[in-house]
């Protein structure tokens, strides 16, 4: 359906070479987006390219710390420099220190919010001028459930992933005369590799998890490309600062 149709939009993700960023690049790319993965590894980058490649995507992948702000302004600019454009930036990149709040170093705390908030914070301002001057723009940003809930576990997370849905709404404010719309998807439990170690580290976690979702089952990278494709497509033209949980109705659950 042309509403969803993403053919000659430019899609750069971060952190897209694993996990839920990998299956928000394999949504994007089917629907017609040229796609940039964007992650610190070099190999895995690579895979997650050849993989994309194998599908017949138009797919580049660059080298990026989201923890230092010359690699996201040379991230977007190498994406330009290859596409000619940005149309989508999807801030995927993210990590977590589970610990007691009184365990927590300065540095670890630092190193949450830099990744998971500031980064996002960083690629979206460097792609800002090239979306203003492509006419049109979508910034889709991954928050969480810990954007509405918290863990003792997870101080800096839960700031982070807070703090991920008010930049949305104020980015969402600033930009949307630009024609830029700038949206969150808040995941519910995800099997990746950075839950399944927090399903070794936290004792009873998978079981909390089945018992409270509605669905019944952990999600997979995959249920979250729907809503990437309508958030980067001119369906949702009209909507901006929204966060969506696509959570199998884990925050709906009494
Ligand atoms: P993974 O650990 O599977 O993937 C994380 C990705 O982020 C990797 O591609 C990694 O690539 C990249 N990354 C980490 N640090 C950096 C950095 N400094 N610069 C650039 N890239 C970085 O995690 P998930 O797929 O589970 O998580 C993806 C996002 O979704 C995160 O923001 C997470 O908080 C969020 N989320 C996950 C949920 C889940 O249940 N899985 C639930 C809710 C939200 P590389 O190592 O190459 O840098």
């Amino acid at each position: 359906m042309k509403l969803f149709d993403l053919a000659g939009r430019v899609a750069a993700i971060t952190g897209g070479n694993a996990g839920i960023g990998f299956g928000i690049a394999q949504g994007l790319a089917a629907a017609g987006a040229a796609i940039v993965i964007a992650g610190r590894r070099a190999d895995k980058n690579r895979e997650a390219i050849s993989a994309l490649v194998a599908h017949d995507a138009k797919a580049a992948a660059f080298e990026l710390d989201v923890g230092n702000e010359a690699s996201c302004r040379s991230m977007i600019d190498r994406t330009v420099e290859q596409f000619g454009r940005i149309d989508i930036l999807v801030n995927n990149a993210g990590i977590a220190i589970r610990k007691q709040p009184q365990d927590y170093s300065a540095a670890e705390w630092n190193k949450v919010i830099a990744t998971n908030l500031t980064g996002a914070f960083l690629c979206s301002q460097a792609a800002y001028a090239h979306m203003q001057a492509g006419g049109r723009g979508k910034i889709i940003n991954i928050g969480s459930m810990f954007s509405i809930f918290a863990a003792a576990y997870a101080a800096a997370y839960s700031a982070s992933k807070g703090g991920i849905v008010q930049m949305t709404k104020a980015l969402a404010c600033a930009w949307a005369k630009d024609n830029i719309q700038v949206n969150a998807i808040l995941p519910g439990w995800i099997d990746t590799p950075l839950t399944q170690s927090a399903r070794s580290e936290v004792p009873g976690l998978n079981e909390r998890i089945l018992a409270r979702t509605p669905a019944g089952r952990w999600g997979e990278p995959r249920d979250l490309a729907g809503t990437a494709v309508f958030l980067a497509s001119s369906a949702s033209d009209f909507v901006t600062g929204a966060a969506i949980p696509v959570d199998g109705g884990y925050s709906v659950q009494g």
